[in-house]
């Protein structure tokens, strides 16, 4: 399909689903997919400009389904597109490798050669959660001037970070702690990561890449040798029952010579590959915590620019792993938010309850009071560091950036060591194809594992490989605090042990009736949210009759094994309140389980912590999920209750007003003891995410 061809079809996709949104915004209209704004604004992409000429397949194969229920759309052949490189992911890592390959490319005088990015996103940046102080080592490399007066494009919205502070918080106060060399800032910029990915977005069409926004890779390929041959995106328009619409249109396929997954955290192609090629063969488990934020707009009085404050102890307990940060940049715009190691034991633990508590701490309360909360967002980040990176490199492409887990979790850092890897797999791919166009035999990229393990990525991990480890000995936090300023200060990563991580975080949680319950504070509406006012500030939307993204293969069985044990673990892992257990009579536990998948975020904290790994994240059609652009301005509680009971299937009846349902004070999950309770009767389900499981 030529580039107008597929501008067409994409902007057919986004006026599908704008068509299909009550609150259809103008956004589709500048959606960042390339495509969208060739076709909208007569904008040429530097993908055109830079010289890219190969144009994308010329068949067109879709098809509108027929009333005959026996149409298996999967006999439908796809439309294909043959690059030289195919990217998974729009964050710093995929980016970062992109910009680099047409770098090198370009240098070279070979501008034909095709680096294709997808990113699940509608835009780039819109799914990506993070503090974030970056350290701008790799940045400095990729693009020097990024920060110069001298470049009109430069990157502005930095904040140089000029204050560091570390609290340990008990309930009513804070105690200053020497903070370790890793969580020096000096240097450092205080940024919006997704302001940064569209930017990175932009320099990345300058120099030739092809991005495509709203496009999510659900499938990996594969030569009949077994190596990948690239990636498929999912098909569009079919329904909960499996059927397809009338406005089915099959995914496409991208072959590749190279595939590089940046999909971030536990990303869903990632897994596969994994499992495929046994990359976890001299490897430990990967572990994770659940980062949950906010971005407040802030009193001017209170506000102090740079500041990089960070903190442990209150309110988690001392079996579980974690620590608050605030940062202050822009104009009066702070981030706040908090990190929950997610192999901590006690079921009843929810960490958006953790979160909401933290923020009515004093030293986080004094600068939220009087702000208003503007956005919200949740994501997982990789704790497993240097013990738990997989082999990197697969017959036909690599991991990079967090799905191979290169967070450095002293520093809370990944975006410098995501866009180092991207930028060594690059070189490494890079040198691989270029100059041949052979495409017989799978290309093996042996020399990213070696340039990995020279780089400074390998260097800071192993530097720090004991730290987060060692908060899982008997001696649990204080133990772990001890050790940590140990290795800091003295040991420096030289010590000849390297500790193991005890389990994969699943494996952690304990029964219900081992662990003590706990109660959360209600919300108070002003520092505090219940879970569904906060996810409407994450504007996340998905199509309500598709196939449920979130893959549960039996709601029976899986209420059945998990309920009595763990007593709705689900309900309080969830930042989003996707998942929730109710009232059921007819059930021999007394309870079903549902699923309101409209309400993700993409955190990925289900597949990860669900204690018999039974829910299987899949990306649910492109362009769908967080899209925080929508709740940019701060909104009224009004609006916010709005905007969900649109867009989410989980909206209350229609006999209750947004009052009843989602007021200031009222419980932070709508939920008891893991049980929703609404305020009506028991019968007053939700009846779309009835009819989902129904259909399940
Ligand atoms: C709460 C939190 C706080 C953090 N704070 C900091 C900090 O202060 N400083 C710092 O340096 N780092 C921080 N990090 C880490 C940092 O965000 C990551 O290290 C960095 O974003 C990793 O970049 P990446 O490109 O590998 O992955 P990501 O940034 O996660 O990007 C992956 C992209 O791939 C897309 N994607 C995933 N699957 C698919 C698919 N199948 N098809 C198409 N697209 C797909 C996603 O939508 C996303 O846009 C933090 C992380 C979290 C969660
Ligand atoms: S359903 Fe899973 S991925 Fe989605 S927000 Fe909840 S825990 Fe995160």
């Amino acid at each position: 399909m030529s580039l107008p061809g597929l501008a067409s079809s994409a902007i057919r996709r986004s006026t599908l689903r704008a068509l299909r949104t009550v609150e259809a915004s103008p956004r589709w209209l500048a959606s960042g997919s390339v495509a969208s704004q060739c076709f909208v604004r007569g904008y040429r992409p530097a993908s055109v400009t830079a010289g890219q000429r190969r144009a994308l397949s010329s068949t067109v194969r879709r098809r509108f389904a027929s009333v005959d229920d026996s149409f298996d759309p999967s006999t439908i052949e796809r439309e294909s597109d043959e690059v030289d490189v195919c990217i998974v992911g729009g964050g710093p890592a995929g980016l970062s490798a992109a910009i680099k390959l047409k770098q090198l490319a370009n240098a070279a005088g070979n501008e034909d050669f095709r680096v294709l990015l997808l990113e699940k996103a509608g835009e780039l940046g819109d799914h990506i959660v993070s503090g974030n102080v970056v350290e701008p080592s790799a940045l400095n490399e990729l693009i020097p001037d990024w920060n110069s007066e001298d470049n009109p494009n430069r990157f502005e919205p930095a904040t140089p970070a000029t204050k560091d502070k570390l609290r340990f918080l008990t309930k009513n106060s804070s105690i200053p702690i020497p903070a370790p060399p890793q969580m020096n800032n000096h240097g450092n910029y205080i940024i919006s990561l997704n302001q940064f990915t569209k930017w990175l977005g932009e320099r990345a069409e300058e120099v030739g890449v092809e991005v495509y926004a709203g496009f999510a890779a659900s499938e990996m390929l594969y030569h009949p040798d077994g190596s990948v041959k690239g990636v498929a995106t999912n098909d569009l328009g079919i329904g909960r029952n499996g059927k397809p619409k009338d406005n089915f249109e099959r995914g496409m396929e991208f072959h590749a010579r190279c595939t590089l997954i940046a999909e971030g955290c536990h990303g869903s192609l990632t897994k596969k590959v994994i499992k495929k090629f046994d990359l976890r063969r001299d490897s430990q488990p990967q572990t994770y915590g659940l980062g949950i934020k906010e971005v407040w707009e802030i009193d001017p009085a209170k506000f102090e620019k740079g500041l990089v404050a960070h903190s442990m102890g209150y309110p988690l307990p001392s079996d579980t792993y974690g620590g608050g940060w605030m940062y202050h940049f822009g104009d009066n715009m702070v981030s706040i938010g908090l990190v929950v190691g997610l192999d901590y034991p006690n079921p009843w633990l929810a960490p958006y309850g953790e979160f909401q508590k933290m923020k009515h701490h004093p030293m986080y309360k004094h600068y939220l009071e009087g702000g208003k909360c503007i956005s919200y967002g949740a994501r997982t980040l990789n704790e497993g560091g240097y013990q738990s990176i997989p082999k990197c490199a697969f017959p036909g492409g690599a991991l990079i950036g967090d799905t191979a887990g290169f967070l450095n979790v002293p520093k809370i850092k990944g975006t410098h060591t995501a866009m180092r890897s991207g930028m060594l797999a690059a070189e490494a791919a890079y040198d691989a194809l270029a100059g041949t166009k052979d495409t017989e035999g799978a290309v093996f990229l042996f020399d990213y594992e070696e340039k990995l393990r020279n780089s400074s990525i390998w260097r800071e991990l192993k530097q720090v490989r004991n730290m987060r480890p060692s908060f899982n000995t008997p001696l649990g936090l204080y133990g772990g605090i001890a050790y940590s300023g140990l290795e800091a200060y003295i040991l420096r990563g030289y010590s000849p042990w390297t500790l193991k991580h005890r389990h994969r975080d699943h494996e952690a949680t304990k029964p219900a009736d081992q662990c003590k319950k706990i109660e959360y504070p209600k919300p108070d509406g002003k520092i505090s949210f219940d879970i569904l006012t906060s996810v409407s500030r994450t504007g996340t939307n998905h199509e309500e009759d598709q196939p449920c993204h979130l893959q549960v293969a039996d709601w029976d069985k899986h209420a059945a094994l998990e309920w009595p044990k763990y007593k709705g673990v689900e309900n309080r892992f969830c930042p989003a309140g996707v998942y929730e257990y109710v009232e059921d009579e007819t059930k021999e536990i007394g309870v079903r389980f549902q699923i309101n998948a409209q309400n993700c975020v993409h955190c990925k904290t289900c597949d990860i912590k669900v204690p018999d790994q039974d829910i299987n994240w899949q990306t649910p059609q492109g362009g769908e999920g967080p899209n925080p652009a929508s709740r940019e301005s701060p909104t009224s509680h009004a609006r916010d209750y709005q905007t969900i009971s649109h867009h989410a299937v989980h909206s209350p009846p229609s006999n209750l007003s947004s009052d009843d349902y989602s007021s200031p004070g009222s419980d932070l999950f709508s939920s008891t003891g893991g049980i929703t309770i609404f305020r009506a009767t028991s019968s007053l389900h939700f009846g779309s995410a009835e009819s989902a499981e129904r259909d399940s």
